[in-house]
């Protein structure tokens, strides 16, 4: 779609609206040979990048930032229509992506190495870029995960071939015309990065496989995640995957603020986040007014036209997954969940659901990315951090209390990439460490740590005597 500075525009895939069905744009749907084809030549320009100083790279961050900024109302708005998220956090996420192309620009000027004396001189070590990363991105954050590869990928010094989903391409095109427009303002051959669309089992799939591409950082579903691991081959890996992230609530809590934390945790982009609150885990004396408090506050909740300001809770990505939805909502009751309030689907929306459950239900073990909240039922804090720790996800946690010393001990012992104390698992900012354990994933993103992922440290021993 854009290879090597041509754009390729052919119509083979239609890109719908999930709100209203109604069709905003077409892809090229490339195969495997044009496929190929990109990856040989982002792989020709290795060299260009490596060679640029780190000022053209902090330049070529921070000028893409700027163009962002021009424009951000408008890139919000595409975001909306493409992936049906409520337009005031589509505005968030644009702000977020300038954000992360500004950190990059930063950490691109700091890539330091370390000197290590021993008898006879020293030893030097640099970071160098590992040449050639291939990104692969999900639907629900279009634009700041997408730039959470590339941004780190330029301030290192790769070249980038990048799949977006093609569930919600749109909002990737208009970031590559940006960068295009910034490569050329530089006067830097358009190769170094190379946008391309199609369906992930091809295009992707060759991206993984492709013994050109040095690095694979792959944002997306356990499924896709685990099937890479068996096929990438020699290539280093990230993977940041799914999870079913609990929120833990014990009795000495403060449960309003507990409320408000897992009304925006849970029902962000209708709970399309990989780091929602999967369950929540609350202790037995202070589970009834949580629930009165929240149902409440759920009632409230505004579903309707994304593109409207006071719209909280917006159609899923399609009628497929609502529809998957729909049935496992009916799958726990049938399992002896008890439905406090929603359940109801009409077309791709899923109203705001709440129930109550128990360990064994099927919504306590897997990934439903949807606004449907399990709450669950626990004696103690000890069984709270054994139902936790009971998962093959182990991305975000969030543990609820007013007792440093039990906040600590949670920490030490949940099993997961990040826990979080005093709010929900939902909480990211861009340059923390991000990532899971177990199924969740392999490695770390958040600038700085993408960055020591897309590089490999060169040993330098200087002897001196
Ligand atoms: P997905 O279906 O796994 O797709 C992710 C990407 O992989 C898309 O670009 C897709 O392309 C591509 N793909 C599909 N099949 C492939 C294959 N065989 N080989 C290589 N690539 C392939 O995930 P999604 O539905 O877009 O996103 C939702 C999932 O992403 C959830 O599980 C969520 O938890 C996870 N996620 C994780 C994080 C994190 O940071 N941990 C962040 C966001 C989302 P096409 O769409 O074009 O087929």
């Amino acid at each position: 779609m854009f290879i090597n500075g041509e754009w390729i525009n052919r119509k083979d895939i239609e890109v719908k609206n999930p709100y209203n069905n109604e069709i905003i744009g077409y892809i090229p749907s490339l195969s495997r040979n044009e496929t190929k084809e990109a990856i040989k030549i982002a792989e020709e320009h290795k060299s260009t990048m490596k060679n640029l100083s780190p000022t053209i790279r902090y330049n070529i961050l921070m000028k893409i930032a700027s163009e962002l900024s021009k424009n951000k109302r408008e890139l919000a708005k595409l975001i909306t229509i493409d992936v049906g998220k409520p337009i005031k956090q589509s505005i968030i996420e644009v702000d977020r992506t300038i954000t992360t192309f500004k950190f990059s620009a930063f950490y691109s000027r700091e890539l330091r190495g370390e000197t290590i004396p021993f008898d006879d001189g020293m030893v030097i070590t640099k970071r160098e870029p590992v040449g050639l990363v291939g990104a692969i991105t999900p639907f629900n954050f279009p634009l700041n995960l997408f730039a959470h590869k590339i941004a780190p990928a330029i301030a290192m010094g790769n070249s980038i071939v990048a799949h977006p989903s093609s569930k919600a391409p749109m909002i990737t095109i208009e970031l590559t015309k940006i960068i295009e427009k910034v490569l050329k303002s530089k006067k830097i051959p358009l190769g170094v990065f190379n946008l391309l669309t199609g369906e992930g089992h091809i295009v992707g799939d060759e991206i993984v496989k492709n013994n050109k591409i040095n690095k694979l950082s792959f944002t997306g579903s356990v499924e896709v995640g685990e099937s890479i691991t068996k096929k990438a081959g020699f290539k280093k890996i990230t993977l940041e995957l799914g999870g079913n992230n609990p929120m833990i609530i014990l009795k000495d809590a403060n449960i309003n603020k507990a409320v408000e934390s897992c009304m925006s945790g849970k029902f962000l982009n209708s709970g399309q986040v990989c780091i929602s609150v999967g369950r929540v885990l609350i202790e037995q004396e202070v589970a009834d007014e949580f629930i009165n408090k929240i149902v409440e506050k759920v009632k409230k909740l505004k579903i309707g036209n994304p593109l409207d300001e006071d719209t909280n809770i917006n159609s899923l990505i399609s009628s497929d997954s609502a529809e998957r939805v729909e049935k496992l909502i009916n799958q726990s009751i049938g399992q002896g969940g008890k439905l406090i309030c929603g359940g109801k689907r009409e077309n791709s929306i899923i109203h705001p659901t709440i129930l109550e459950i128990t360990e064994d239900n099927i919504l306590a073990n897997i990934e439903i990315f949807a606004p449907v909240l399990p709450i669950i039922r626990v004696n103690d804090m000890n069984e709270a951090l054994n139902q936790a720790n009971n998962s093959n996800y182990g991305l975000h946690s969030g543990v609820f209390t007013q007792d440093i010393n039990k906040a600590l001990y949670f920490a030490d012992n949940l099993e997961y990439g990040g826990v979080l104390i005093n709010n929900s698992p939902t909480f990211r900012i861009d340059n923390m460490p991000f990532g899971g354990i177990k199924h969740s994933g392999l490695g770390r993103e958040g600038i700085k740590y993408a960055i020591d992922e897309m590089s490999e440290i060169k040993t330098i021993v200087v002897n001196t005597k």
